[in-house]
């Protein structure tokens, strides 16, 4: 592939030419800097391009300049190339004219002239816009490549696990890709197999655990070290906010993590109220950069392991991982988030993973395309999902319990599901029912005030009616409330609480009932489910940390 392009363009020469020497001397290795002095020259340039089929990553144009602004040109530019990211080059007085094309037309950033200097001002900007452009037009050539049945719930398995682990794959459907039967056929392997997994290397792995495949494809699965600092459960914000703190802070940290990082932020695709991405940023994206932070700061990251005990051990917290294994750290925090509520309805539990879904990947969105698909849930993650959703399938209809969704869900995501035209909502509905053979088919929908119901032909169904702490594993010392959630710090002291603080001190406020060990995010009981306080309370859990082994 030839290298792909950053074009800018600008009027004035002089400027033109120090963002060309700019960008030139740090990205000319691996990308091509075409420059253009005009809006309709640009877009000359773009058709070719287009017509040549070569990648164009960056687009910089200069706000001010005759005939087309550059807000005016970006726009037009979306269409010859589409996955481009957009910079509006500006002076301070047009900011406000930036800040309304981010909703206008997906600008993806704007950048205050002059840019000296550049490593300060433009290279960061630049390295960002690039990396999340790369992210999202990855070589798929040398990918692992899955096949299986598209109604298997073990290839859903390992397609949720390398989607959410950021790992590129292809999937082949054996009933529908020729190419399937082909590579089968290579790996000599027959039906009872399936899914396979092959690996760039041309390794076949036939129906892997997804531990086996985690092995496989070099993602650690044991801790190095006999002792840690601190030892972090979860890999959403708030673990991965605590092991950036921590890790930064000189602490020795492990992160273990039973799924993929970015927990329930990682399934939604944009995030829009987290401080400092006006334009909001993916699940993807926002894990994708947390994770390469924990790791630059020297955090350990065991992936694909269940933590299913714990165990005070004088001054040592250790938690035991399912199948064999355990960590020892002198402190614990807890930041496993909750888990999604199941449905209750007749025949959805045997479908699960045939068309019913509790969560939504990008893999599993596309493969809707041009289908009708039905999401349950009234908050934000259902409002997302549907709007996720929409850009693929025929028809998204969202089936909601109450007469409105104002109660439940943003703002603006109400006015943007309602302004949806392929969303349709069933208020006062419920699902209860959901047939098919070997994956879903139909659903019956009844109407919650004549009681009338209706079968609908349908294969997805996505789920998202809440999630509930799943904190058993931590024992009968660790106090909870009756749903599961952790009691800290004050609360503990509670009349109400069990009296089981065992020190002179008070807990520190995201402590536990045991000390040493403390509960982040939103598995904490009154916590505030999203994705800034997770991020908070994976922070502040770590300068507690401090402060409880400066007592030890
Ligand atoms: C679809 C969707 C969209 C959302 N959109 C927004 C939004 O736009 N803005 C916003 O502010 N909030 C949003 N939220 C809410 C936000 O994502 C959560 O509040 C936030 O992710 C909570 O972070 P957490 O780290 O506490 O827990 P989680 O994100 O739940 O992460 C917990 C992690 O712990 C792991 N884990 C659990 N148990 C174990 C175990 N025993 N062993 C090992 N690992 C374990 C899980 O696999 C998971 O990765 C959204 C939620 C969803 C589901």
């Amino acid at each position: 592939m030839s290298r792909p392009i950053i074009l800018t363009v600008d009027d004035d020469p002089q400027v033109s030419a120090a963002i060309g020497r700019d960008l030139v001397s740090q990205y000319g290795g691996e990308y091509r800097v075409v420059q253009a002095s005009s809006g309709a020259e640009a877009l000359g340039v773009l058709t070719r391009l287009a017509l040549r089929d070569q990648p164009v990553a960056v687009i910089a144009a200069d706000q001010r300049m005759p005939q087309m602004t550059g807000i005016e040109l970006l726009s037009q530019a979306r269409a010859h190339a589409p996955g481009a990211k957009l910079l509006l080059v500006t002076a301070y007085a047009d900011t406000d004219a930036a800040i309304r094309a981010i909703n206008d037309i997906g600008l993806d950033y704007y950048l205050l002239k002059p840019w000296d200097p550049p490593e300060e001002r433009l290279y960061p900007v630049i390295d960002d816009l690039l990396g999340d452009w790369r992210q999202a037009n990855r070589d798929l050539t040398a990918a692992v490549r899955v096949v299986g049945h598209r109604w298997s719930d073990r290839g859903h398995e390992l397609k949720m696990f390398l989607a959410s682990n950021h790992v590129p794959y292809r999937w082949y459907d054996v009933e529908r890709d020729a190419e399937a039967q082909r590579l089968l056929d290579l790996a000599q392997a027959g039906p009872a197999d399936l899914p396979v997994v092959l690996l760039p290397d041309g390794e076949a792995l036939r129906s892997p655990s997804i531990l086996e495949l985690a092995g496989a494809l070099g993602l650690r699965t044991a801790a190095r070290q006999p002792l840690y600092d601190v030892c972090i459960v979860g890999g959403g914000p708030a673990g991965l906010a605590g092991a950036v703190y921590a890790a930064s802070e000189g602490l020795s940290t492990v992160i273990v993590e039973r799924e993929a990082p970015g927990g329930q932020a990682g399934q939604s695709a944009a995030i829009e109220n987290y401080l400092g991405f006006p334009k909001g940023l993916s699940g993807a994206d926002l894990t994708r950069r947390a994770m390469a932070q924990a790791s630059r700061f020297g955090a350990e990251m065991v992936l694909a392991r269940d933590v299913v005990g714990f165990e005070a051990r004088g001054p040592v917290r250790a938690v035991l991982l399912d199948g064999s294994g355990e960590i020892e750290a002198r402190t614990l925090v807890v930041a496993t988030g909750v888990s999604y509520r199941r449905l209750e309805a007749a025949g959805l539990d045997a479908l699960s993973g045939r068309g019913v879904y509790y969560g939504v990947n990008a893999g599993e969105a596309s493969q809707c395309r041009g289908e009708e698909v039905y999401v349950v849930g009234a908050a934000n993650s259902a409002g997302q999902a549907a709007l996720n959703l929409s850009r693929f399938a025929k028809r998204v209809v969202l089936v909601v319990r109450a007469a409105t969704l104002g109660d439940t869900m943003s703002r603006y995501l109400v006015e943007r599901v309602t302004a949806t035209p392929n969303i349709a909502v069933r208020y006062r509905t419920e699902v209860v029912s959901g047939r098919g053979d070997g994956h879903l088919e139909t659903l019956t929908l009844a109407d919650r005030d004549s009681g009338a119901t209706e079968e609908v032909p349908t294969s997805w169904l996505f789920v998202f009616i809440g999630g509930s702490p799943r904190t058993e594993w931590l024992g009968p010392d660790v106090v909870r409330d009756a749903m599961g959630f952790l009691v800290t710090g004050h609360d503990l002291m509670h009349p109400a609480s069990p009296a089981r603080w065992p020190l002179a001190r008070a807990p520190f406020a995201l402590e536990t009932s045991v000390p040493g060990v403390f509960a982040a995010g939103d598995v904490r009981l009154d916590s505030m489910k999203r994705v800034a306080s997770a991020v908070g309370e994976g922070a502040m859990a770590i300068y507690l940390v401090h402060r409880y082994l400066a007592t030890v």
